[in-house]
């Protein structure tokens, strides 16, 4: 049995939806199909998710939000005409936006929680119709009654263990089961969404509960590239990944694949398959466990910016026990997640995502360094980029390192950090934002 995951673009309009249907039944195996809400059907089209945050937030600041409900309800409209299916279900569309406007006015967050994940519950609806138009036996199966439970944290739910038991009872169910992606349900009842591209994390806890042999995750690209290739053009597409530099790469920017998503098949070992929707027939990029390396011990090259980096220092800071516990003790009271902290005898790095120092925390937090750590100097440095060379082949391989720092320094890049964590799977580097492009290029040179 194979889960097939369907990105926002594969079920933007109803040439997508003959796509994905054909797809679906063209293999008897692909009996769980999880939808995204409709994507963009050109470039400067808005996404469905987009459009209901946009409703939600008009709806809380009591504004005119008939407008955009007309909006939400003609793209679900283009979808029915074109599919000519029964017009019914668009007046069940609009009866339950409504009742969530009505329901939760009051109520912003779960508002906004609840329309978001209308944008997928209402396209698993029109999915399951037409299959069953085509003549298939297919459902449309609700996260609650999948058992999909969560965490009660808005837009950002995390699963709950006994899901799986529950999702392993839908193998039972006869037909094609179609489940929206993007939300589950926490204990109390209420809808609670994942992490915005949440459904590849649907897909990969139903492929997880089901124990699927195969998780296909259906996009608009043939494969997943070695790199951005809005910086590098044309460059080389991946056959196979392994897990962990997967979860490298999409940690540092690759969007392909969500990277909250991984967990749940690498627990169990199911095989993931990037594949195009708009192109079944191209092979796609394989995630496993283990892969041959010997041919190239680097699989990608991965970028991200909007970080920045506490840089404190302190004579004797290597004598002082327990400083780093209290620094990284400073950031937890702030609800403050670190990325990586490199560090010398006497001086230590916290690199953070930079938009968590906004407004006063900044202040509170070099305030209390200063005060409680008594530190020599504390700076902030902004504008930093982290750029990740990963592949499984570099721990046996000599060189890979030499090759990345001849490269930057051809390019003319300071290397502002370098960490290499125990499992020699990534190497990490630091540079200034506006360097990053250039410095991407100068490894994809040396390593691909
Ligand atoms: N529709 C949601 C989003 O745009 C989730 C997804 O497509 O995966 O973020």
């Amino acid at each position: 049995m194979k889960v097939a995951k369907f990105g926002g673009s594969s079920v933007a309009n109803a040439q997508q939806f003959q796509k994905v249907a054909n797809i679906v039944t063209a293999d008897d195996a692909r009996k769980f199909v999880v939808v995204s809400a409709p994507g963009k059907r050109c470039k400067d089209d808005t996404k469905m998710t987009d459009l209901l945050i946009t409703l939600a937030k008009k709806v809380i600041e009591h504004d005119i939000y008939e407008g955009v409900l007309a909006q939400v309800v003609a793209r679900y409209d283009e979808i029915v005409t074109d599919l000519h299916l029964s017009r019914d279900i668009l007046d069940v569309i609009s009866a339950s936006l409504q009742q969530m406007i009505d329901t939760y006015r009051d109520q912003p967050e779960r508002l906004l929680d609840a329309l978001k994940a209308s944008g997928e519950d209402n396209n698993a609806k029109l999915m399951a119709h037409y299959l069953r138009q085509l003549g298939y036996e297919a459902h449309y199966v609700n996260p609650k009654d999948a058992g999909i439970f969560v965490t009660d944290e808005p837009g950002n739910a995390q699963i709950l263990p006994e899901s799986y038991e529950q999702l392993a009872k839908l193998k039972e169910r006869s037909g094609i089961l179609v489940i929206p992606g993007f939300f589950g349900y926490s204990r109390s009842g209420h809808i609670v969404t994942f992490p915005r591209g949440g459904s590849d994390i649907t897909g990969s806890i139903v492929a997880a509960g089901v124990g699927a042999e195969l998780y296909e995750n259906f996009t608009d690209v043939d494969s997943i590239y070695c790199v951005n290739p809005s910086i590098v053009e044309h460059p080389c597409q991946l056959r196979e990944l392994t897990y962990r530099e997967m979860r490298e790469l999409s940690y540092a920017g690759f969007s392909v694949f969500h990277d909250e998503a991984l967990e749940p098949v690498y627990r169990r070992g199911i095989p993931v398959c990037v594949k195009n929707t708009n192109n079944p027939e191209a092979p796609g990029t394989m995630i496993v466990a283990t892969r041959d390396h010997r041919e190239r011990p680097v699989a990608g090259i991965a970028s991200d910016t909007g970080f920045c980096s506490i840089n404190v220092s302190k004579y004797l800071m290597n004598r002082e026990i327990g400083f780093g516990r209290r620094l990284l003790q400073i950031l937890e009271d702030e609800g403050i997640s670190y990325e990586h902290t490199p560090s010398g005898i006497d001086n230590m790095s916290v690199i953070l995502r930079e938009e968590q120092l906004a407004g006063d925390v900044e202040r509170r937090v070099l305030e209390r360094i200063v005060k409680e750590l008594r530190v020599d100097e504390v700076s902030i440095e902004r504008d930093l980029a982290l750029i990740m060379v990963v592949g499984e082949g570099m721990e046996r391989s000599v060189g890979i390192a030499a090759k990345a720092t001849a490269a930057f320094a051809r390019a003319n890049v300071n290397i502002e950090m370098i960490n290499q964590g125990s499992s020699e799977v990534s190497m990490m580097f630091g540079v200034k934002a506006d360097a990053v492009e250039k410095a991407v290029r100068a490894l994809y040179e040396v390593y691909f």
